[in-house]
């Protein structure tokens, strides 16, 4: 229905598989592809989607990734319930303020009222703290190392978008407690790798490590750590993943302290509040890798998350074609699938009876299947097969004598070309501005700008109000994601920008010294 009203706005919308151009109705786009592609449907409840196999498949493929890396660091996983009692929520102070305007409660059980309203999870450090004080009671049960699977509810009231922001949404959070503050350090940036690789080796999803702003960090954490990513044909960034050291802020107020082993016994002996850390990766995921790679002819899915990888077509039959090659070009098709697959290459022959070779092209090619090949009797006879690539269009034979290691290394091709590819863009798009004039355009380049920056809140918050509404000159509807723009990360790697000089490097929009190199842009 979205992508219908969607669809009357847009004049001079071209008729495509899609049925909207992407670059024309970039969100009419993205939900018309999702829905035709049979990832997802719309569902009663507002905010909520409906992750059918087609996309739940890759988060499976996420899943099972990152699931073996974070047991090979020795995390456990572990269930907690859904369920939080107001008290419990309420208990760190600075967490409760962050979350509470989008937390969910259930205050009736059939026609009784609850005595105590209980929250729905919408994050599961409080649910989980009270149980880590009661299990660490020495600093030989540290480090304590568990993650959950699960789905949180937050009742947002910005736009819900597919997989990008919805009210309940899956994911996995890890929360983790160390004996020093080091070593709960190293471990944010151990799964702040691992979430970029998700993006960059799975996803073919360019992303900048970073660290947040005091402003934009975790409710109740000491820094969050994140990776940016960027959608080009709106140039927004979007938080892709976030890892937080959490401090001793909670361990503090839910008591989870051991001896310190390093000091004295008796009289001597000392406390420790520990070190906590917490991390989530969630489904949103998804809906990046989509707005990405996706195109006009619908999905394009990275190899190494495509359920499908190949797709074997019989093509060219006539009715000049004879009988036995009638029977024999679906029969290669069928051993061509077997093959790939008994090889570990995820293939499919379609042989479905009452449609054409085009209309199961389209159909494929709205899916986002890597590969297709195409059996006819012109490559019968040649023993061979036609490649078409779905990132690129290209088309090749395949000598069916090499079929299984050419389509394997047609698969890495493909994978390593969408990534250098989205690379490429996302580093185009992102400009060094020393002059707040240039701040605005850039934006409305769509580009994402890094600058030196002070470091002030009351700055922050005055680009976002510059580059917003007064900017613009006009009304924008202050939910709107795209209102001002927001810091989005000190890449982790400064030294890729100029050197700042202490006291001569200015912050181009409040003049004062500049302290370091901040990526600020328009986001989801
Ligand atoms: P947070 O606990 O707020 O740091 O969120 C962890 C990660 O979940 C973020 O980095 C986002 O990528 C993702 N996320 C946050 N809110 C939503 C939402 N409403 N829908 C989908 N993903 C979300």
């Amino acid at each position: 229905a979205v992508a219908k009203k969607e669809d009357a706005k847009i004049e001079g919308a071209v008729q495509i598989a899609v049925g909207i151009q992407k670059e024309l109705d970039f969100a009419g786009w993205y939900t018309n592809v999702l829905i035709k592609s049979d990832m997802l449907d719309y569902y009663s409840v507002s905010g909520c989607y409906i992750l059918k196999p087609w996309s739940y498949s890759v988060w499976e493929a996420i899943q099972a990734w990152f699931d073996a890396r974070i047991k090979e660091m020795g995390v456990e996983n572990a269930y907690f319930p859904l369920f939080v009692s107001a008290k419990v929520l309420e208990k760190e102070k600075d967490h409760v303020e962050g979350f509470a305007p989008e937390v969910a409660w259930v205050t009736r059980a059939g026609n009784t009222e609850l005595e105590e309203p209980i929250a729905i999870r919408p994050t599961s450090e409080t649910v989980m703290y009270p149980y880590y004080a009661k299990w660490i009671q020495s600093h030989r049960d540290l480090p304590l190392r568990l993650n959950q699977w699960n789905s949180v509810v937050r009742w947002e009231f910005k736009n819900p978008q597919p997989f990008l922001r919805t009210r309940e949404f899956l994911w996995q959070e890890g929360h983790t407690a160390h004996l020093t503050k080091e070593g709960a350090g190293e471990e944010v940036l151990q799964i702040l790798d691992l979430y970029r690789r998700v993006y960059e080796e799975l996803l073919a999803v360019p992303v900048i490590p970073g660290i947040k702003s005091e402003k934009e960090k975790f409710a109740g954490g000491l820094y969050t750590t994140t990776i940016e990513g960027f959608i080009p044909t709106t140039g927004r960034g979007i938080q892709a993943g976030t890892s937080h050291c959490l401090g001793q802020n909670f361990s503090k107020m839910f008591n989870i302290v051991v001896e310190d082993p390093n000091a004295g016994t008796g009289e001597n002996a000392s406390k420790i509040f520990v070190w906590q850390n917490s991390w989530g990766l969630s489904t949103r995921t998804i809906g990046v890798m989509v707005m990405v790679h996706g195109d006009n002819k619908g999905l394009v899915l990275p190899p190494r998350v495509a359920s499908i990888q190949v797709v074997i077509v019989p093509c060219g039959v006539t009715a000049k074609t004879s009988d036995d090659l009638r029977k024999r070009i679906p029969d290669e098709c069928d051993a061509l699938a077997k093959k790939l697959k008994k090889a570990g290459i995820k293939a499919r022959a379609d042989l479905r009876e009452g449609y054409t070779p085009g209309y199961k092209f389209n159909d494929w090619e709205l899916k986002g299947v890597p590969i297709r090949l195409e059996i006819g009797p012109a490559d019968l006879e040649k023993d061979q097969t036609l490649s078409v690539r779905r990132d690129t269009g290209e088309k090749a034979p395949i000598k069916m004598a090499t079929v299984v290691e050419d389509v394997g290394k047609l698969l890495e091709t493909i994978q390593s070309d969408m990534f250098q590819k989205a690379k490429a863009t996302y580093e185009s798009r992102i400009k060094i501005v020393y002059d707040w004039k240039d701040f605005v355009p850039t934006l409305d380049n769509k580009c994402v700008v890094i600058m030196p920056w002070c470091e002030v809140e009351a700055c922050e918050d005055d680009i976002k109000e510059r580059s917003g509404r007064l900017a613009l000159g006009e009304q924008v509807d202050e939910r709107a994601p795209s209102a001002g723009a927001k810091s989005l990360a000190f890449p982790l790697d400064q030294s890729k920008y100029p050197k700042i000089e202490p006291g001569k490097t200015k912050c181009p929009a409040c003049g004062s010294d500049a302290k370091r190199w901040m990526l600020f842009g328009r986001s989801y």
